[in-house]
């Protein structure tokens, strides 16, 4: 939390960027209001939601999973990765679900802030910024909880899924979500801000190639995550799986 914290409270620099010139409006708006916090706290605000019900999701699996009598693993360390554990399928059902837990309180903490914004602020493109930089916050969690520099698309590798196929699936929540306050809102326009955003992060953050890990086998591969993304989910649906948070 103290690097996301770090990420967004100490970011003025990134919104000072020429390319995220928009963003900056948003935050001098913001500033021009006493009541309001500063859009760089409700930003951090809002990622530490996403990561608190997500990591809330895994501990109703383990609950559930005593209650089923089935093994629940100690697995509440996101940092028990990479290349200690061997691929199973089942650790990144659990973190598509946990994420969906993450993803729809996000979005409710997002229309929640904004519902309560002065009316000049209150626009429906706001709401968009507000999605995009908060899906950057959840992106640098994945992207940050990982001990292993993140490179290129993997599928069945890891205990958790490749960051890019994590911000696909968040983004369907949101769409989904926000459906009745934004039903004009894409999936793929949300994918493709938020990664512009995140390469813009990226320069200042650190957290690796953009272009490498994400940008390019988005591009590319667009189908085939969505295909993976789909059997985690038909997977999710099969017997032994009842005790997911959901
Ligand atoms: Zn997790």
């Amino acid at each position: 939390m103290e690097e996301i914290y770090d990420l967004f409270c100490n970011y003025h620099n990134v919104l000072d960027d020429p390319e995220l010139v928009d963003y900056k409006n948003l935050r001098n708006l913001f500033e021009q209001y006493s009541s309001l916090p500063s859009l760089d706290h409700l930003i951090f605000q809002l990622s530490i939601f996403f990561v608190c019900f997500h990591e809330l999701g895994h501990l109703v699996q383990f609950s559930n999973k005593e209650l089923l009598n089935q093994t629940a693993v100690n697995a509440m360390q996101e940092a028990y990765m990479t290349s200690i554990k061997a691929f199973d399928i089942e650790d990144h059902v659990m973190e598509i679900d946990a994420d969906m837990r993450g993803a729809r309180f996000l979005v409710d903490g997002v229309i929640d802030k904004w519902s309560k914004l002065p009316n000049d602020i209150k626009t429906e493109e706001n709401l968009k910024k507000l999605i995009i930089l908060s899906l950057v916050g959840a992106s640098s969690f994945f992207i940050m909880v990982k001990k292993f520099p993140v490179t290129g698309i993997y599928y069945y590798e890891t205990t958790h899924p490749h960051p890019l196929i994590r911000l696909m699936w968040l983004s369907h929540i949101v769409v989904e979500r926000m459906e009745t306050h934004y039903p004009s809102l894409e999936r793929d326009d949300i994918i493709r801000e938020t990664l512009r955003v995140l390469n813009v992060y990226s320069k200042y953050k650190h957290l690796g190639d953009t272009y490498e890990n994400y940008i390019d086998p988005y591009v590319k591969h667009a189908k085939d995550i969505s295909d993976y993304l789909y059997s985690l989910v038909e997977t999710a649906r099969t017997p032994g799986y009842e005790y997911l948070s959901k």
